[in-house]
């Protein structure tokens, strides 16, 4: 099991991502990195990304095999099977820290702010999917050139949220300290990973 604390985890995730922005990032062995990892993993951060091909977090947050548990679906939403995921990882392998991670220009938040009015204008799948980050177009404020920034902030908020809310085993692990659910924001152009504040007890 993971033996760092919530707030150890955060701070070495933020440290990778503060290499990673500095271009100092570290070097990695991974024939030797694979061998060690065969039996068990003890990932430090779950992490819930968008599927954005621009925003992986082993890469953003400088991170090595094993020591992120990863979960993506467009628009970073705790989908039910994402939860389910997180709960494996809280209750299971023991991590601490649980990270939404939204970002600029978000394509899927884009299509929610877009089609927000007649979600059956968007093709396949997608008004099941669209469905679920909605919430964050509501309530947005001043220039409409700023509302995309807004909502990809109000969907990290809303994810953080969701979690607690749908899970009992996180909510828990949250209540005794083991574990912290957290949001931010990567900015795709300076490689910034800024967080927010969430309403996480
Ligand atoms: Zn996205």
């Amino acid at each position: 099991m993971q033996d760092l604390t919530p707030q150890q985890a955060l701070e070495k995730l933020m440290a990778g991502n503060t290499r990673y922005v500095a271009s100092r990032q570290d070097t990695h062995d991974y024939a030797a990195e694979r061998k060690e990892l065969v039996n068990s993993q003890e990932p430090f951060a779950a992490v819930i990304r968008c599927a954005d091909s621009r925003v992986a977090p082993e890469i953003i947050f400088d991170q090595a095999m094993g020591e992120l548990f990863v979960c993506g679906v467009a628009g970073n939403v705790p989908t039910d099977e994402i939860i389910a995921s997180l709960e494996y990882a809280v209750a299971v392998l023991g991590t601490p820290l649980i990270m939404i991670e939204g970002h600029t220009n978000c394509g899927a938040v884009h299509a929610a702010l877009t089609h927000r009015n007649d979600l059956t204008q968007l093709p396949g799948s997608l008004p099941d999917l669209i469905t679920q980050i909605l919430p964050c177009t509501s309530a947005l404020k001043g220039e409409e050139s700023s509302w995309l920034d807004q909502a990809v902030i109000n969907n990290v908020k809303a994810g953080v949220g969701r979690i607690l809310e749908r899970s009992q085993v996180i909510q828990e692990a949250v209540k005794s300290g083991t574990c912290q659910v957290l949001g931010g924001v990567y900015d795709l152009d300076s490689g910034i990973f800024e967080l927010i504040e969430c309403d996480s007890k």
